[in-house]
């Protein structure tokens, strides 16, 4: 069996146990002769795989009980929409602060149902280098609440520290960041992710929301847009992503057996040391021109002097056994996504393909 090293930004790699173990109870899911793609989304083996999905991002992500959890569809896609939907209440207006093109996505619904204004951006020609300082942020301390993309996937740049709004609520799209780091929740009103990226496979969007904030949803929304709907079903309204939600599972238990959140943060960061060193240390070969506090420890871009060596590049890494390295088509360049399924010993590899080709065409 040939399993390559997988840099794809999402759907993106899975940690190879979870695959091993779908694989070996995708007849029969405990016994129960069938399997979890099968059964009823109200049987007790599923109900079991649902309420513990909902307990372990609880758990993982140290939320008190003045947060609920919601397992929903529609990707973050649908979030850029249900958020303002929800929460922008009448005569309300939010902010946002755009870091990237999925920030830009969020803006661009929200104004189609409600007021929303830019508190920030760093959109300079068309292209994101940076996250905006506290200092850069001009908050409305009205808003119903402040957005932010907590790691742009695309232009590979991270929030460190989040911004403080004063007692606004914070929303974040953390879907590509999720699980990869330790923050304090409190100031988060609401956290969406699509699982894609660090959590599982497509088709599932993870919404944690604050008590007080769902107590503010608006009223008279379709049922199914409104969040109030799926916290009092529990997220079984109707009939959710069962197999995708299965998945997640597994990759949740996988985090938590291997020390949770913190443990992943430490492989994070040291994945972070070695790839953006080969870079910084390769005499201007590899450039990357995000400021060091800003870097995305998940999404790491960079160029090379010429967009033909980039395409050898590619294609090099490709006989190499390094799939999904070429830059989010917008943007160019390269893009290594290196979310929790990818180790550190993966990154090894990968850093060492880099200093190969760098050796022989530099
Ligand atoms: C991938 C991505 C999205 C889009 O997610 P979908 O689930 O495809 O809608 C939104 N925001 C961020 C930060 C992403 O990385």
């Amino acid at each position: 069996m040939a399993r390559v090293h997988n840099y794809y930004a999402g759907p993106a790699a899975l940690p190879l146990e979870t695959l091993e173990a779908a694989r070996d109870e995708l007849l029969d899911f405990q016994g129960s002769g069938v399997s979890v793609m099968e059964t009823s989304h109200r049987s007790k083996e599923y109900d079991q795989v649902h309420n513990e999905t909902i307990e372990l991002i609880k758990e993982l992500m140290g939320l008190g009980d003045n947060f609920k959890v919601l397992l929903l569809q529609g990707g973050a896609s649908l979030q850029f929409a249900m958020v303002p939907m929800n929460l922008i209440g009448p005569g309300q207006s939010a902010d946002y602060i755009l870091t990237g093109a999925w920030s830009q996505s969020a803006i661009k619904e929200a104004k189609i149902i409600a007021n929303a204004r830019v508190a920030a951006t760093t959109e300079k020609d068309g292209v994101f280098r940076s996250i905006p300082k506290q200092s850069d942020l001009e908050l409305d301390p009205n808003a119903a609440y402040c957005h932010l993309t907590s790691n742009n996937t695309i232009f590979g740049t991270q929030y460190r520290q989040f911004p403080d709004t004063n007692g606004v609520p914070l929303v974040a799209d953390m879907s590509s960041d999720i699980l990869s780091r330790e923050f304090d929740p409190a100031p988060f009103g609401l956290i969406y992710a699509g699982a894609q990226k660090n959590l599982g496979p497509a088709g599932l969007a993870i919404v944690v929301i604050r008590n007080d904030m769902l107590e503010k949803v608006n009223k008279g929304l379709p049922t199914f847009l409104s969040y109030t709907t799926h916290a009092d079903k529990n997220s079984l309204f109707n009939t959710p992503p069962c197999f995708t939600i299965y998945m997640t599972n597994k990759v949740l238990n996988w985090i938590k057996k291997r020390g949770g959140v913190e443990a992943m943060e430490a492989e994070n960061i040291a994945k972070g040391k070695l790839i953006y060193g080969a870079i910084d240390g390769s005499n201007g070969f590899y450039r990357n021109n995000i400021p060091h506090k800003d870097r995305s420890l998940m999404n790491v871009v960079f160029r090379l002097t010429s967009e033909q060596l980039e395409k050898k590049f590619v294609a090099e890494a490709l006989e190499a056994s390094f799939v999904g390295v070429k830059g989010h088509r917008s943007v160019g360049g390269i893009r290594v996504s290196m979310y929790n399924a990818n180790g550190l010993d993966s990154i090894k590899d990968v850093v060492d393909f880099m200093n190969d080709f760098a050796a022989k065409n530099g």
